[in-house]
């Protein structure tokens, strides 16, 4: 079976027999050259350089333009990279702009962007729509917004992954929400690196098809969402 983790981070442990291509994503300027590293030893990991709303407020000056460097000069996509207001404290203002500027380096380097919400849906849609969505592509990971809020995203072609996080037993809303996602744009991740069947035999049974079917159908997904970057 062909299988497409599309959202994890480091430590990237590989996985056993079938095939994963697996989305790595960095998070901060401390783990971009580690990410790099990784994929540069396997072809079956796609890398993702980007600044996380949890780590916007201990940037260092100029990270900026040392990640618009690496991104020239690797094929690497953005992020992970969003808005995340579920603090008190969260300093939005510095968030959105940190993320308006990796959207605009994914439009100028026509890359796909990795983008991660919580509790921020509405200035994620206003951003978008005064930023565009980057052609080469883009997803939301761990999805966690509202059934409005998908067809919003799906209307930009934008794809929505869920984490096994997302479909533990109690999250019921969000299992509503999985059965909305067209199958066009549905892709599915481990996030933490855990068993990736697993989250796709959840995801099957809540969606009502059959596990092959579902890995099938996110394995094309993946492969378009991130065909930028792929051999
Ligand atoms: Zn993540």
């Amino acid at each position: 079976m062909l299988l497409f983790d599309a959202h994890r981070h480091l430590p990237d442990t590989g996985t056993g027999s079938p095939v994963q291509i697996r989305v790595v994503c960095g998070t901060r300027e401390a783990d971009w050259d580690a990410v790099l590293a990784q994929a540069a030893t396997d072809p079956h990991v796609i890398p993702m350089l980007g600044l996380h709303p949890w780590f916007v407020a201990t940037a260092a000056p100029g990270w900026e333009a040392r990640l618009d460097a690496l991104l020239r000069a690797h094929r690497t996509g953005v992020g992970e990279c969003g808005l995340d207001f579920a603090r008190e404290a969260a300093d939005r203002p510095a968030q959105e702009q940190a993320f308006r500027l990796q959207l605009r380096l994914a439009h100028a380097l026509h890359r796909p962007v990795a983008i991660h919400a919580v509790r921020a849906w509405g200035r994620l849609l206003d951003l978008l729509r005064e930023e565009g969505v980057p052609p080469a592509g883009a997803l939301v990971h761990a999805f966690s917004g509202s059934p409005e809020t998908v067809s919003a995203l799906q209307a930009m072609g934008i794809f929505l992954s869920f984490s096994a996080e997302g479909l533990a037993p109690a999250r019921t809303k969000i299992h509503e929400v999985l059965r909305a996602v067209p199958s066009s744009h549905l892709l599915l991740e481990t996030d933490d690196g855990g068993d990736l069947e697993r989250v796709i035999a959840t995801a099957a049974v809540l969606r009502g098809v059959a596990a092959e079917d579902l890995a099938a159908r996110t394995w094309k997904n993946g492969l378009r969402c991130f065909k930028e970057l792929m051999a």
